[in-house]
């Protein structure tokens, strides 16, 4: 009887637990103002075997204690290989899938359910197989940020640091459908000199850049080194010093010998940046609207405490079905093999 009253309880509190997650992303606790989150945050760490995979555009409390750091690439190499029996991916939910699909006997945990993306969202699976179904003879390559059910529809995943690579990789009689970034995807096309089927997604932080306020803003630091991330609109490239991915924008501010440094990509990187380089200087680009920052509302939903309690209560957790792990699996895989040979 006792057994039984329990396993309703239990129940019950899984469905309020489901339904808060489901609302808010989740699961609201009061913390002790006096914990350092911090070192609660190692100590759980230790007592779950967990590893904290943090993407540049986190807040900088989460990328500071996180134990690795880095772009879309880099991450999904250390989901890959790492020996933890739980991924805390203080990134977006499009990441901690892909974290699951590498590593499916692995918990993976997400600290805000609702971590999305726009340029994910711009492109449903279900459009993208009837665009698919035009083009029968072409070779899918997907931007890593999609869904998990798109990357089940691809031949080859490609992040912005070898998605140059990735499409030079194959013949050059070769059609290829690229998706879901226009930019990133127009961007490619240039410098491989190929004609890609774009699909027509964007992301929101890099569309938002303005270049008649990005020029006024050169006029008033004439030294400083324009730099871009290629998800970014085409006639803001065309102002750029240098275009790459987050890790190649980071390399990029180290070897450069200029002191500053104009950035269009999300703020979040500045901190690494600033950390790489503490006597250059960072300015955010600024974007078109009123607002003075350029941050991702998806990115930043991940907090210190939000990190804490998902590792404390073990949730939310990303699962992905078996079938799409199974599909999604080999283009990813394609992706990482293709990046080893050529040394990225
Ligand atoms: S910065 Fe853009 S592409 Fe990256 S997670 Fe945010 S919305 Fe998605």
């Amino acid at each position: 009887m006792e057994a039984r009253i329990f396993t309703v309880d239990k129940m019950q509190m899984k469905m309020e637990v489901v339904e808060e997650l489901n609302r808010k992303g989740y699961i609201e606790e009061e913390i002790d103002p006096t914990l350092d989150l911090f070192e609660e945050i190692e100590k759980l760490k230790k007592q779950k075997n967990a590893v904290i995979l943090a993407h540049y555009y986190q807040e900088p409390d989460i990328q500071d204690i996180a134990d690795y750091i880095g772009d879309s690439l880099g991450l999904s190499q250390e989901a890959a290989k790492t020996d933890a029996d739980v991924i805390v991916f203080a990134g977006v939910h499009f990441m901690a899938e892909t974290a699951k699909i590498l590593s499916p006997q692995k918990t993976v945990l997400l600290p805000d359910l609702k971590a999305g993306c726009s340029l994910a969202d711009s492109c449903p699976p279900h459009l993208f197989k009837k665009f698919k179904e035009k083009y029968p003879d072409h070779v899918v390559i997907t931007y890593v940020n999609c869904t998990a059910e798109l990357k089940a529809l691809s031949d080859i995943v490609c992040t912005s640091t070898n998605a140059v690579q990735i499409v030079e990789s194959l013949p050059k009689d070769q059609g290829i459908i690229f998706g879901p970034d226009r930019n990133l995807g127009a961007w490619v096309a240039k410098k491989t000199g190929r004609d890609l089927v774009l699909w027509n997604g964007a992301c929101m932080v890099h569309e938002i850049f303005s270049r008649e306020k990005i020029t006024k803003l050169k006029e008033r630091h004439p030294n400083a080194k324009f730099i871009a991330h290629p998800e970014c609109e085409e006639s803001v490239l065309a102002m750029a010093d240098y275009i790459g991915s987050t890790t190649g924008l980071l390399k990029y501010s180290i070897n450069s010998d200029a002191q500053e440094f104009i950035v269009a990509t999300e703020s979040g990187i500045i901190h690494q940046m600033e950390k790489a380089n503490p006597t250059k200087t960072f300015i955010p680009a600024p974007p078109s609207n009123s607002c003075a920052c350029n941050d991702c509302p998806y990115m930043k939903r991940n907090t210190l405490e939000k990190l804490y309690l998902c590792l404390k209560n073990g949730l939310p957790e990303v699962d992905v079905p078996a079938d799409i792990i199974v599909a999604a699996r080999k283009p990813i895989e394609r992706m990482l093999e293709i990046s080893a040979s050529l040394g990225l």
